[in-house]
């Protein structure tokens, strides 16, 4: 048996009935965006699933306590993993299609009357997409107003980890210490490598990193630091801001100036 990833709270629409929602009167909408993808030989594939749905329900029940009216979508589990094609079974849709899929959940929001939407952001390969699908949305007179974000943490945040990762390292490890230790393989943490550049100079350009060759272990750096504290930690902390944002968010009236006063 599975636990229950956290509480029932009003605005998880997975667990609501169309009476409650129509009750809810959603101000603003919020989608997470996970992935499903090797995190090596210590994290399973739905590792940025877990974690960004973990951030989301937290945030958005906080939200909701202190007064917004945010209604949290079930979290997007493929989207963009070209850099991951060497490996077995990472799911991936293109960009242009997932570009299309946050434009048609946009849609959906303005016919539901929804004038203010929020995508965050759980896996490294989407932010590109997710500047462009701002602009496309922004380019069209009549759909919501758009942005994204990982979680905001607050100005005293202070970063609990040692080992800096952008993939399956001490950061995502203690996440799911926290979220899920049951899926933490914790006799597989280790130092994993991550590849060297021939170009050093492209570290300070943009490229799309082959993931097999960047992280041939699907996974980078140190694990053996991670706890479930620091993961509780860096998840709290983000969604304590994403809370705010969506009070902010709900509170502000919607006009041609909108978000300017
Ligand atoms: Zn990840």
């Amino acid at each position: 048996m599975v636990p229950p990833d956290s509480p029932a709270f009003p605005g998880l629409l997975e667990e609501m009935t169309v009476d409650e929602v129509r009750a809810f009167r959603p101000e603003v909408v919020v989608l997470p965006l996970g992935s499903t993808e090797p995190h090596g030989p210590h994290l399973p594939y739905g590792t940025d699933t877990f974690q960004v749905t973990r951030l989301c329900r937290l945030g958005v029940a906080q939200a909701n306590r202190d007064g917004a009216r945010a209604l949290l979508y079930p979290t997007l589990p493929i989207t963009n993993n070209a850099n991951f094609r060497q490996f077995p079974f990472a799911l991936r849709m293109g960009v242009r299609t997932l570009m299309q899929v946050l434009v048609d959940v946009a849609e959906q929001c303005r016919d539901d009357g929804v004038k203010k939407l929020v995508f965050v952001n759980g896996h490294g390969g989407n932010p590109g997409a997710l500047d462009a699908t701002l602009r496309e949305i922004a380019g069209r007179d009549d759909l919501p107003f758009a942005c994204w974000t990982w979680g905001i943490p607050p100005e005293d945040y202070v970063n609990p980890f040692e080992h800096p990762s952008d993939h399956a390292g001490e950061k995502e490890t203690s996440q799911m210490l926290w979220i899920r230790p049951d899926l933490v393989r914790s006799d597989q943490l280790a130092d994993n490598p991550f590849g060297r550049l021939r170009v050093p100079s492209l570290a300070k350009a943009s490229f799309v990193r082959p993931w097999h060759l960047y992280v041939p272990a699907s996974a980078g750096g140190e694990t053996r630091k991670a706890t479930a504290a620091k993961g509780e930690t860096y998840i709290t902390a983000h969604a304590t801001g994403l809370a705010k944002l969506l009070v902010e968010l709900s509170a502000a009236e919607f006009d041609e100036r909108f978000p300017y006063v």
